[in-house]
């Protein structure tokens, strides 16, 4: 029999709570309690939790604390994969699934005395560096230390302190520019044979896609007009290999690299594994072909660590800042969201400890950090300029096109897969804000931190004091920008917003746009929800204060552009101590400094504006972000009516081939495929480009496999009936229900009247914005668990890939109707001068949405399950959203529980076999 820590443990789910003393008291009992009972139990003494958050969560009792199991394992297994549940531990650790809530806390004492037990042993992989770390801990007085210290022996030599483990990344000299080949078809083809592998089936779609794909990579016949690729692929055609088997081919001949841009991390993750049919892990000389990149915010910034690691942090982020070290040690990467740290470990600390180890700010002192030549961030930069494949996503290929540091290590083949979502990711990347936040950062940037803050975080003046000191103007500038700098916000500004006591001439603004925004905000939004209004006919008050506050950001470009003069001046005249670190150090500095110019004066545009006449490019608003009854951000914020355009000049233009791939990438109403309306959005147009079209079919049998059940008898807005639904469409289907909807609060209410019940039926219901758990880490549990469901809103519709039974029907709470927003309606507009006109343009995002919720449903050829959508008016014309031949049956919920109860296709053949009786 394993053996059990002698410790308590307690367990509590949506279902009950469950206590069991440690195994030396009455033999170890497990006995249900209530909640008080409970956390009386926790008070006394420490108890064998896992996920404390969520336990405290499911006790109501947010300050309780204990000896949490996941804690122990990130431990013990850093950088190893763990579902953070009952059954995921006891996979990781090899021990028997818990048959039921009441043998979860006997699992918890036998996981324990297995993480602990796995310290004594001469396998233990991660021994390295866990006597130091545990030293440190135990003075943190983490509850663990006291636990583990006799099970970990002190070794024999001094361990190597995490910074000095670390390998550094080389310099490699530029890449050549690539060799101009011209790919044939029949290659391509006995390319994707050979990365398919022998005796596999031959797709006649896939191999089509495959051929399309690689045109692109055909040499460019005149300056800026790109070979550009509009690829429909049905879900299951295997258009990852399909494009795949082109770009290695061109990669090999030609000694470039290509860029392949996803926006879900499944798909990079998926993609990464994929590759390997095409590329060995490392060449000859140990690079790596294929690269993962993200943005910079990702990654562990190790001078960051340090800090925190040395006083930075204190209290429980100092805990998570000594896991993270020993993560860091074994991490692949150094990628910490979505990478091999654990998902959930930030969340087991509450605060923003994660994001503060990252480079979110753009603090990075480049050749200057004595950690530059380990750095994760440098080294998957280097490895991507050197790579055969760069796997991105679309904000970081857009970042890069237009503000890259090297224009030599820009993209010009790539690959947009989900490439409905560039639309999107162009709005977002391409939009500017003038907000609170936004400022609050350029001051912090410029300045230095303020009184209250920790840490190392460092202005301009501190990071250039070298530069200051050698360059009398550079200094001045300098000095001027921090002084100019202080017109922005300062710490408890929104409060002084609120009390209409703004300081400085940017809070002035903002204060206005606050004031402007509420009075006249007419959504009907509830307190809590985020309320806007657009920038016409604005009052008096705020035209002057926008006029003020340009004047101030005038005030803090104007030194920076200097500064920027004086340092490219040291790098032309580089005195004899500026060696090639340093010269890196300033390079860094100019890059950084060059954004900074480039968004005052994106803002200053944006203020100048106001009060002016409309400009039709662009729409601009004014809004007061609020979330959970308080307001978090109040700002100017301006789209481009078309990001396209932008998306054109900067990353079209420059490139050679472009391909954008979706199984959803045309809208289709009764008459097909709207490909005018796909090539539309590509962005081609604005260089007047025609780019080719490709479409495959998938080679899913929908009509035998997936069922559209439309419910028309649950009123819109009758949240009872709505909770109804959803928890007996869970209990018809026994779990494996994605529940998506448009808004939070009726997601939060569904969650709160269903959860208990559904519980005690042993069917575990989870839920985004509820359980404290992240995104990821709730898609990993809900697909590791075929009795669980999961309710999500947006993020979801697109990020769940869960082939197999445990995602078996998905329900949506209503039409998903889009947001009346005011750049919504701008669009809608010009959308109204179009074919198919505003109502049309409505349409297309409602059926894109239902679509795109729909592939969540069938990801394999063995998949089957239901789609249920509740609205008792769904207008026809959407129901060509849906693929061709999956059978759509309007009912009532009872008629529909019992065909999700039955499962596809059961009633079908019933009825065949009653047939078949029938005429015997
Ligand atoms: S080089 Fe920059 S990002 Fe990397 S560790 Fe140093 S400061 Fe952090």
């Amino acid at each position: 029999m394993t053996a059990a820590l002698p410790l308590p443990a307690l367990h509590a789910s949506h279902a009950g709570t469950w206590l069991r003393d440690a195994p030396q008291v009455a033999g170890g009992a497990t006995r249900g309690c209530s909640k008080g009972e409970a956390v009386m139990a926790a008070a006394d003494t420490p108890l064998l939790l896992l996920n404390a958050p969520l336990v405290a969560s499911r006790l109501g009792y947010p300050d309780l604390s204990g000896l949490d199991l996941l804690e122990l394992f990130a431990f013990v297994h850093p950088a190893k994969f763990c579902v953070p549940t009952p059954k995921g531990l006891a996979h990781a650790l090899g021990l028997e699934e818990p048959a039921s809530d009441d043998a979860v806390p006997l699992l918890l004492q036998r996981a324990g005395a297995a993480l602990v037990g796995m310290c004594e042993s001469p396998d233990w992989a991660e021994r390295e560096g866990a006597w130091s770390s545990l030293q440190s801990l135990a003075r943190l007085r983490w509850p663990w230390a006291q636990v583990l210290s006799p099970h970990i022996r002190q070794p024999e030599r001094a361990e190597k302190w995490l910074f000095a483990r670390l390998p550094e990344w080389e310099e490699a000299p530029e890449r050549a520019q690539p060799q101009q080949v011209l790919l044939d078809e029949l290659e391509v083809e006995g390319q994707l044979e050979r990365l398919t592998g022998e005796g596999a089936e031959r797709r006649e779609g896939q191999r089509q896609f495959s051929r399309g794909a690689g045109g692109i990579f055909a040499p460019r016949d005149k300056n800026k007009r790109p070979h550009v690729l509009l690829a429909q692929a049905g879900t299951g055609i295997g258009k990852t290999l399909g494009y795949l088997a082109p770009a290695s081919l061109w990669a090999e001949r030609s000694g470039g690299t290509v860029w392949v841009s996803t926006y879900t991390k499944n798909l990079q993750r998926q993609l990464r594994q994929e590759s390997t049919r095409a590329w060995p892990a490392a060449r000859a000389d140990g690079s790596p072909p294929v690269v993962v990149r993200k943005g910079r915010e990702n990654y562990l910034c190790l001078l960051n660590l340090e800090d925190a690691l040395q006083g930075g942090f204190s209290g429980r982020p100092a805990v998570l800042a000594q896991l993270v070290a020993r993560w860091a040690a074994y991490s692949s990467d150094g990628d910490m969201i979505g990478g091999d740290l654990p998902g959930w470990l930030g969340t087991l600390f509450r605060k923003r400890g994660i994001a503060a180890l990252t480079d979110q700010r753009g603090e990075c002192i480049y050749a200057g950090c004595p950690h530059y030549r380990k750095c994760f961030i440098e080294r998957s930069a280097r490895a991507a300029a050197q790579a055969d494949l760069v796997i991105a996503n679309h904000a970081l290929v857009m970042v890069n096109a237009a503000r890259g540091r090297d224009i030599s290590g820009r993209p010009t083949r790539i690959v947009f897969d989900e490439g409905h979502h560039v639309f999107d990711a162009a709005d977002s990347i391409f939009a500017a804000g003038l907000t609170g936040n936004e400022a609050i950062e350029l001051r912090r940037w410029i300045v230095g931190p303020e009184r209250t803050s920790r840490g190392r975080r460092r202005g301009l003046a501190a990071r250039l004091a070298d530069v200051a000191s050698y360059d009398e103007a550079g200094g001045e500038a300098i000095e001027a920008a921090v002084e100019a700098a202080q017109a922005l916000p300062s710490e408890g500004w929104l409060g002084r917003l609120a009390e209409a006591m703004p300081a400085g001439p940017v809070e002035a603004l903002l204060a206005e746009v606050r004031t402007t925004t509420y009075a006249r905000d007419e959504s009907g939004q509830e307190a809590g929800y985020g309320i806007e209004t657009e920038t016409a006919q604005l009052p008096g008050e705020l035209v002057e204060a926008a006029g003020m506050a340009a004047q101030a950001l005038a005030a803090i470009r104007q030194p920076l552009l200097k500064l920027s003069g004086r340092l490219e001046a040291v790098l032309e005249d580089a005195p004899d101590w500026l060696d090639g670190q340093g010269r890196a150090r300033i390079e860094g500095a100019r890059h950084s400094l060059a954004w900074r110019i480039d968004l005052l004066a994106a803002w200053e545009a944006l203020l100048a504006r106001l009060g002016g006449p409309a400009d039709p490019d662009f729409v601009d608003w004014l809004a007061v972000d609020r979330g959970d009854a308080r307001e978090f951000d109040v700002g100017i914020h301006r789209h481009w009516l078309d990001p396209m355009k932008p998306f054109a000049k900067v990353v079209l233009e420059p490139a050679h081939g472009v391909m954008l791939t979706s199984a959803t990438l045309t809208d289709r109403d009764e008459s097909g495929p709207d490909w005018p309306g796909a090539i539309a959005r590509s962005g081609a147009p604005h260089l007047d480009l025609v780019p080719r079209t490709a479409q495959s079919d998938s080679p899913f049998d929908y009509a035998s496999r997936a069922e559209v059940l439309i419910v028309t008898d649950i009123k819109r807005g009758d949240i009872a009936a709505l909770a109804g639904a959803y928890s007996r469409l869970i209990e018809a289907s026994d779990g494996g229900v994605l529940g998506l909807f448009t808004a939070i609060r009726r997601m939060r209410a569904v969650h709160g009247r269903t959860a208990d019940r559904l519980a005690r039926a042993g069917l575990p219901l989870y839920a985004q914005h509820v359980d404290p758990i992240d995104t990821g880490t709730l898609t990993d549990i809900f697909r590791d668990d075929p009795r669980a469901s999961l309710l999500g809103t947006d993020a979801l519709r697109d990020g769940v890939d869960v082939p197999g039974r445990s995602l078996r029907c998905v329900v949506m709470e209503s039409t998903p109707w889009p947001r009346p927003t005011i750049l919504h309606r701008a669009r809608r507009a010009a959308a109204a001068a179009q074919p198919g006109g505003a109502k049309g343009f409505d349409d297309r995002i409602i059926r894109s949405r239902l679509a795109q919720a729909f592939g969540r449903l069938i990801r394999s050829r063995e998949d089957s399950g239901h789609f249920v959508v509740l609205s008792a008016a769904f207008p026809t014309r959407l129901l060509s959203a849906f693929p061709p031949g999956a059978p759509v049956i309007r009912l009532t919920l009872e008629q529909a529980l019992q065909r999700v109860a039955q499962g596809v296709g059961a009633q079908d053949m019933i009825g065949a076999a009653q047939q078949e009786a029938d005429t015997q």
